[in-house]
């Protein structure tokens, strides 16, 4: 059978799989930056949520042994857009927080078959929510700046030290955090990647609030926390290169150019400005400026998309990491960015609302989604790092002032 005809019949199984299995009720239904289902929805989605680990399409591409359903990314492709089109939706990469898209592939990479076995099923069923503690006050950008340290005590590791921004730490369960281990060493070389419990009596967390309203990330201490040996991941005073990967399947995973938000049914952009705008005797958008930037958005949001899909079909369907994600990472920032700027000036002076009975409530959440997207260009590193990288590792330009 060819790979065409294959698709297709997994196309129809996985059509009749989602008709027969996705709750009605969830259509469209509205799901935060958390993750968090409604309160009148909350039973459906755990059943959804329960019935989607058990098929493994909570990480479909990972191995059945750890959670997954051990499929392609071709397939994989399928089903979500087989949710999409059905108004479903794959909740558990939100759910388990850094778990499905960062921690858990550089798990099956560096991990051993025991913190396979550990680790990897809770995430990929959502049930348990990791967070990372990698920046800290003074590493940001400059990370291998770090100087929270993890001392060798017996089975265990002492952590002591703060981290920062740190998304979903106070409803996390485990922690993937980069530590010092060797103070002597050069800036890179003392630093190694270890995971720990957050329901330890040396862990604790503060929420920090957003411009937008949302409080996603924390303040992050360790006063004499522990994380056991045998989860250090990777080698001693190599977690450097750990991270570099993490990083990489981090920037993968925000190539999308969704925006924030997610999982709520919206009118289209281009309904969006016919409403608010309005149409000429022609019926196009009356505003003739606002058109041309509309269709250039809408011509750059296409080509992303087809990059982003050349790029999966070249590397045969396997999704290689690499450096060309921060390419599409950057690409996916100015689109999503853009969007939410230009979807401001489409609803005018309803596009600047903070409350009341003047505006609807997708006004309001669009100013909230707008000030929510100055984050894209800084989380998972900023936009200006992110050119340092392609600088550096794609056209081969000379290092800049930020080592490596
Ligand atoms: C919503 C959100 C969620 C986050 N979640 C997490 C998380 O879960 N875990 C975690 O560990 N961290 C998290 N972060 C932190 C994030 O990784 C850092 O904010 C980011 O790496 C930038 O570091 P910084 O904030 O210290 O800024 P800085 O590094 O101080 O940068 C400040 C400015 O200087 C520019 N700059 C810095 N160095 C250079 C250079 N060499 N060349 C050119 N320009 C440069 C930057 O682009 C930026 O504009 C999150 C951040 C946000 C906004």
């Amino acid at each position: 059978m060819s790979q065409q005809v294959a698709l297709e019949e997994f196309r129809v199984s996985t059509k009749a799989w989602l008709e027969e299995n996705f709750p009605q009720t969830l259509v469209g239904s509205a799901m935060g930056l958390e993750g968090e289902a409604d309160d009148s929805t909350k039973a459906d989605f755990e059943l959804w949520r329960q019935r989607l680990a058990d098929k493994g399409w909570g990480a479909p591409t990972w191995p059945t042994e750890f959670g997954g359903a051990g499929i392609g990314h071709p397939e994989a492709k399928i089903i979500s857009q087989e949710m999409g089109k059905m108004g479903a939706f794959n909740p558990i990469p939100l759910m388990a927080g850094m778990g499905v898209t960062m921690v858990g592939p550089t798990l099956l990479e560096y991990g051993t078959d025991e913190q396979k076995t550990k680790h990897l099923r809770g995430m990929a069923s959502g049930e348990t929510r990791w967070c990372l503690g990698l920046s800290e006050p003074g590493a940001g950008s400059d990370l291998a700046s770090l100087i929270t340290k993890a001392e060798d005590d017996g089975d265990t590791y002492k952590l002591n030290g703060q981290k920062t921004w740190t998304s979903g730490a106070d409803i996390s369960q485990w922690c993937g955090a980069l530590v010092r281990t060797d103070a002597n060493a050069k800036k890179r070389d003392g630093i190694s990647f270890v995971m720990l419990p957050m329901a330890q009596d040396g862990v604790s967390t503060k929420p920090i609030r957003l411009i937008s309203g949302a409080s996603p990330f924390c303040d992050t201490f360790f006063d004499d926390a522990r994380a056991e040996k045998s989860d250090l991941l990777g080698p001693l005073n190599e977690g450097w290169s750990v991270v570099k990967r993490l990083l990489q399947h981090e920037r993968q995973s925000q190539t999308q150019a969704r925006g924030p938000g997610g999982g709520t049914k919206k009118p289209s952009f281009q309904q969006i400005a016919k409403d608010y705008v309005g149409v000429d005797d022609s019926g196009a958008l009356a505003d003739g400026d606002l058109r041309v930037r509309l269709i250039n958005h809408l011509m750059d949001s296409e080509a992303h998309s087809l990059t982003v899909n050349r790029i999966t079909a070249e590397a045969k369907g396997k999704v290689e990491v690499s450096a060309a994600a921060s390419i599409l990472k950057n690409s996916a920032t100015k689109i999503a960015q853009g969007k939410a700027e230009l979807t401001m000036e489409l609803m005018g002076s309803q596009g600047v609302g903070w409350e009341g009975d003047n505006y609807t409530k997708e006004e309001l959440d669009n100013v909230k989604d707008w000030l929510w997207g100055k984050a894209i260009s800084i989380y998972g590193g900023s936009f200006e790092v992110q050119n340092n990288i392609i600088s550096k590792n794609i056209l081969g330009l000379p290092e800049n002032t930020q080592k490596g």
